[in-house]
């Protein structure tokens, strides 16, 4: 339908569940997405339907039940500290000298739509306030 085809019908439509997710996919190199940067822990990756000039994803490469934010329990605090840090290194990476966001969608709500967390990092254009 035309609303399933929209953004906001697929995240509403979305269960949140711990299945595994395309991003899985990419973690395991079964599809293909332009990785931008890697460690032993994270990857970043441009977004497929880029919202900004840079639209990237960040990643846990092992999702330990972070299905989204609202899920994090304490043992999760250094791998999400860890994503926002290397948020950092790829906005410097990229050039985004002026200024860049950094958004977590969490749940319905928020359209989330892939039940692994991930940080969006957007920038190469001005960006407004309040989001959509
Ligand atoms: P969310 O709406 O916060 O859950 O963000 C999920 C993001 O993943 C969206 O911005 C999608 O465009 C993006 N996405 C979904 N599938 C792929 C893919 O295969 N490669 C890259 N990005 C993807």
């Amino acid at each position: 339908s035309a609303y399933m085809a929209s953004e906001k019908g697929a995240a509403v439509a979305a269960t949140p569940s711990d299945s595994p997710t395309i991003f899985d996919k990419i973690i395991n190199k079964e599809i293909p997405a332009t990785i931008v940067y890697e460690d032993d822990k994270v990857l970043a990756f441009r977004d497929i339907a880029p919202q900004a000039p840079t639209h990237i994803l960040l990643i846990p490469k092992v999702k330990d039940g972070l299905t989204g934010l609202s899920k994090a329990e304490e043992r999760h605090s250094v791998i999400l500290g860890h994503l926002l840090y290397t948020a950092k290194l790829v906005a410097k990476q990229e050039g985004l000298e002026d200024g860049f966001r950094i958004v977590i969608n969490d749940g319905p709500s928020a359209c989330q739509s892939v039940y692994h967390i991930h940080v969006h990092l957007l920038g190469g254009r001005q960006m407004n306030w309040p989001p959509g």
